[in-house]
């Protein structure tokens, strides 16, 4: 796909999304929490330094936890009995981004999220996601997202409905 130049609050939201899977990665580390809440807590930090608003970095959030939704459903899928720190790392070399670190950090909570969205999530244009492929639910049409973008109407038939895969 072509690079396009993007607008100023595009821009914006997808260095939100880097900077808060960044923060929530670190807060996994320092200690035993859920992904919901570090997100939150990198959340509350972000929007208290003044940058971004709560409902901005609210909104992201939620975008980095239907990502991490999609990738743990992934790797339940593939059938092992355990996901260990392996896994995500090996599945992190595709996805190239912060999340990246998340993915790493997360590995233990990653069938937690995964088990609360058993249906397959929608993304829609306008939204902001990590690298991987969405497929136009319309047509079909595949568009591989090589970093963090927000996410363009398809480019075959201008609709805005997809699902993702990595
Ligand atoms: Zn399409």
């Amino acid at each position: 796909m072509t690079e396009k130049k993007q607008d100023p609050e595009e821009n914006e939201d997808v260095h939100l999304y880097q900077r808060l899977a960044d923060r929530s990665a670190e807060i996994l580390q320092e200690g035993r929490k859920t992904i919901d809440e570090a997100l939150k807590k990198a959340g509350d930090e972000i929007a208290s330094g003044g940058d971004f608003t709560r409902e901005q970095a609210e909104k992201i959030g939620n975008y980095i936890r239907r990502d991490l939704s999609e990738v743990g459903r992934k790797l339940k899928q593939s059938r092992d009995t355990v996901i260990t720190a392996a896994e995500p790392h090996r599945l992190a070399a595709g996805v190239q981004s912060g999340l990246a670190k998340l993915l790493n950090t997360a590995a233990d909570v990653l069938s937690d999220i995964a088990d609360r969205s058993e249906k397959v999530l929608e993304f829609h244009t306008g939204e902001v996601t990590s690298p991987g492929t969405l497929t136009c639910k319309a047509c079909e049409k595949e568009m591989r997202l090589k970093s963090t973008v927000r996410i363009p109407p398809c480019p075959s038939c201008h609709k805005t409905t997809f699902r993702k895969s990595y």
